[in-house]
């Protein structure tokens, strides 16, 4: 098949993790679909194409995409896409039988169950999802954080799954419900609400509301409550940000699991000379829009893995042609500003000396950023800067662990810069 070159254009750009992709057709999107690497499942689209990418592949003119943490997320977001753009074909060839829901029934003990159909009344049905196995495995890590009951009886003994803390056990259904009881359905009901905007994909919202009550707690002064919701936010984030659990599919990213981060961490940590351990670590970018507007990215990366809800953008606030340096200051000096977003241990700059300085400068401004290792990566020597260190390491003698990461965080900061500009009108108009 002949691909059109507007179209392998836009191929070229798409990135390499998981998320959501749309195919439009003047606009409007045609077809929506997940993936682990996006860029490689596009393709496959118009290389490999099915029977069923035959009858809409030619209709694409433009191809959008929204890239999640984790394959989970994606599953989750490619549903509530779905159901809201209703896309022609994705349905030519799925009717709702095909199609997996949630079924979260209503009244005093709701039940969770995978369905195909949506005609229990006084229900709630979550999806459509494509994937019934994915789905499957997504439940079962959500129900260790929200534990659910999928039967509307329980023996009066504990079952297989409270004893894998995955049900929340016989007491709530006491009859008549003694104080504790009926207190542990009211917290069985805020739970199950959770979980229903979890897989709605509208995480944030669950985990505002999570850390809400856990300062509820606190004010409280009942600690033991506060912990363990604190547990329950971690594992919601623990879960979301899980890399590929679902699917057997591998990612063609950078980040093999074959390289631990123990171990690039630990000569990370020798590289820099630092007594600190090396977790978190931003990368910055600074580009303009159509030669106006200039705008600085941050990317954040979590042990060698980037956390996309941690991204940042500065629009550049000073006027009349400002230079590269003083744009990177004017960044890194807002970035400082916020102790409530947690420091990095290191932060990456793309530039030479004069941008080294400039984040030595920022950083040792104040003593609570002090200790920040600033890194910059020259590129027309091809040689990364150490705070601190007069030699300059040739990239090329880097070890590969390190220079993989390096290089991955290089990439991901120019592709976020990139990508917001370019996506910026179709995001506005794909997601909430
Ligand atoms: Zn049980």
């Amino acid at each position: 098949m002949k691909i059109l070159q507007h179209i392998k254009d836009q191929i070229k750009d798409l990135p390499t993790s998981a998320g959501v992709y749309y195919f439009l057709e003047k606009g409007t999107p045609i077809y929506i679909g997940k993936a682990i690497n996006i860029r490689e499942r596009v393709k496959n689209h118009f290389l490999q194409p099915t029977y069923k990418d035959d009858i809409f592949i030619e209709k694409i003119d433009q191809i959008n995409f929204t890239q999640t943490n984790s394959e989970i997320e994606a599953l989750l977001l490619e549903a509530s896409l779905i159901k809201k753009h209703q896309p022609k074909f994705n349905q030519v060839w799925r009717d709702d039988k095909n199609y997996f829901y949630v079924a979260i029934s209503k009244g005093q003990k709701p039940v969770i169950y995978i369905t195909h159909q949506k005609n229990t009344p006084k229900t709630i049905y979550i999806g459509p999802f494509v994937e019934g196995t994915s789905l499957k495995k997504t439940l079962k890590f959500l129900r260790k954080v929200f534990p659910y009951y999928t039967s509307d009886k329980h023996p009066e003994k504990k079952c297989t799954w409270c004893h894998l803390g995955l049900c929340p056990g016989p007491k709530l259904f006491e009859t008549p419900p003694s104080p504790e009881a009926s207190e542990g359905l009211r917290e069985y009901k805020k739970s199950i609400k959770k979980l229903q905007l979890v897989l709605e994909g509208k995480r944030k919202t669950a985990l505002y509301s999570l850390k809400k009550e856990m300062e509820g707690f606190s004010k409280q002064k009942n600690f033991e409550k506060a912990l363990e919701v604190r547990d329950k936010i971690y594992a919601l984030e623990n879960v979301m940000a899980h890399g590929n659990v679902i699917s057997g599919e591998t990612p063609a990213t950078r980040t093999s699991s074959f390289n631990p981060w123990e171990k690039t961490e630990k000569i990370f940590r020798e590289l820099l000379r630092s007594k600190e351990p090396i977790s978190k670590i931003e990368c910055y970018d600074i580009s303009n829009i159509q030669g106006k507007q200039a705008v600085g990215s941050m990317v954040v990366f979590v042990n060698g893995k980037p956390d996309k809800s941690q991204y940042k953008k500065f629009r550049i606030k000073m006027e009349n042609k400002p230079n590269d340096i003083a744009m990177l200051k004017e960044v890194l000096t807002r970035r400082l500003r916020h102790p409530e977003w947690g420091y990095p241990d290191a932060m990456l700059i793309d530039g030479g000396i004069a941008q080294l300085n400039v984040g030595i400068n920022a950083k040792n401004a104040d003593a609570k950023t002090q200790n920040i290792k600033i890194i910059s990566i020259a590129k027309g020597k091809q040689e990364l800067l150490i705070e601190g260190q007069k030699e300059h390491i040739p990239l090329k003698s880097l070890p590969q662990e390190i220079y993989n990461v390096i290089v991955h965080l290089d990439d991901e900061a120019h592709r976020f810069a990139i990508s917001y500009h370019k996506n910026i009108r179709s995001r506005e108009m794909l997601t909430e």
